[in-house]
């Protein structure tokens, strides 16, 4: 077929047309089990019946209004937000790394109007990663995303993960924010340490710093808990949401404080699409269907199978050599001899009719949905080992 995207993207043989829960089949009528969830953003399956008839619904209302108006849906899914989390108030955006550029561009001005402009640094991650508009890649610390779209904005310090020394040197009166993903998705499903969280809000406390949580990946119910910081009960000032909030209809959000909202003043930042009906219409319906006590047993449940199921695949002569992450966000660690061949196991997952991803060159991601029934977790495991051992012989 010929494609006609930008080669930025390179595309898996095969073309998805339809799909149902965690059932994912290509225009050849191929059945795949997806454990990748759309990258951890398809939290309840494909097509959950109550998503579509939300939108449905929606649609036939109101679509688009322009944000010189508020509506009953954003307004819905704001209240919600607001209800479970330290929040006070949401900016909606259409992406991660929109939501992530609000956090960092309501960090400069809060400290820009009241500290003045000295106080504008922003510290971040080594290895993070928070989205690709030029802001954003240049504060995450990955410069093969960044370093050909130079010059770059400034004023961006790069700090190792989990390592508070080396945190402690860099947060200082200049500080504006340090924003940290609370486990670093895209790098390895690698959690924070709590003492690593706990040292963060301790400093930005100190410094009147923000603390902004990236929760694109792990928030809405990803991790066992509604939020990630959650698990850890250090909260932030300001926390990004997206991936999972709208479960494939693209919606993100920034969340903040009350203190931190004032300074969002009228026509200081905008978007033509955010907060739109349509989108929040899911999001609100999503958000009833992640954030319930049955939902969070399951997770807690598939994870444990999973984990169990999993640890055959660990050891001296297997191919993985641990099983790491939290709730729904599993990161399988290659063994030495498959160093840099995570992206090998997700080509040879798919021949096993098997959707996973991979998170940086060592470790294969499994990002499910949220709603994953024990048939279609023992049917991804089969395959999954299927794919282990065809892996081993290659
Ligand atoms: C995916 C992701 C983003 C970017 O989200 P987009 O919707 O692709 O812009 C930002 N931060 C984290 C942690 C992510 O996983």
């Amino acid at each position: 077929m010929k494609n006609f995207i930008t080669p930025n993207f390179v595309f898996a043989d095969i073309i998805p047309e339809k799909a149902q829960g965690s059932r994912v089949w290509d225009e050849n009528g191929n059945e795949y089990i997806d454990l990748a969830g759309g990258i951890a953003v398809n939290a309840v399956g494909h097509c959950h019946p109550e998503l579509v008839a939300a939108l449905k619904e929606q649609s036939e209302k109101l679509w688009h209004i322009s944000n010189l108006y508020t509506t009953r849906p954003t307004q819905e899914l704001a209240e919600k937000l607001v209800a479970h989390s330290f929040a006070d108030k949401v900016f909606f955006a259409n992406s991660g790394a929109e939501a992530n550029e609000a956090a960092l561009k309501l960090a400069r001005k809060y400290a820009h109007d009241n500290f003045g402009e000295e106080k504008h640094e922003i510290v971040s991650c080594i290895n993070s990663f928070h989205g690709r508009t030029l802001f954003t890649v240049s504060v995450a610390g990955q410069p093969k995303y960044s370093k050909d779209f130079a010059p770059l904005p400034t004023g961006i310090i790069h700090t190792p993960f989990n390592d508070i020394d080396a945190l402690k040197k860099v947060i200082n009166e200049k500080t504006c924010a340090f924003i940290v993903e609370p486990i670093q998705g895209e790098s390895g499903v690698l959690p924070a340490d709590t003492a690593f969280l706990q040292a963060a809000r301790d400093l930005c406390n100190q410094f009147q710093a923000a603390l902004i949580f990236d929760e694109v990946q792990v928030g809405m119910g990803r991790t066992g808990k509604l939020f990630a910081y959650q698990n850890y009960g250090i909260a932030p000032d300001i926390l990004s949401s997206a991936k999972a909030l709208g479960c494939g209809f693209p919606i993100g959000a920034m969340l903040c404080s009350e203190k931190y909202a004032q300074a969002f003043t009228p026509g200081s930042h905008g978007t033509t699409f955010g907060g739109n009906p349509l989108a929040c219409a899911v999001g609100s319906k999503a958000f009833d269907l992640i954030n319930n006590p049955a939902t969070y047993a399951n997770i807690e449940r598939q994870n444990q199978l999973l984990r169990s199921e999993l640890a055959d695949l660990c050891g001296e002569n297997q191919v993985f050599k641990q099983i790491r992450g939290m709730g729904l966000l599993l990161g399988c660690v290659l063994n030495e001899q498959y160093q840099g061949k995570a992206g090998d196991f997700v080509k040879c997952a798919l021949q096993e009719k098997l959707m996973i991803l991979q998170a940086g060159a060592n470790v294969v991601r499994l990002a499910p949905s949220l709603l994953l029934n024990d048939e279609d977790r023992m049917e991804g495991v089969t395959r999954f080992k299927q794919t282990a051992t065809k892996f081993q012989a290659a």
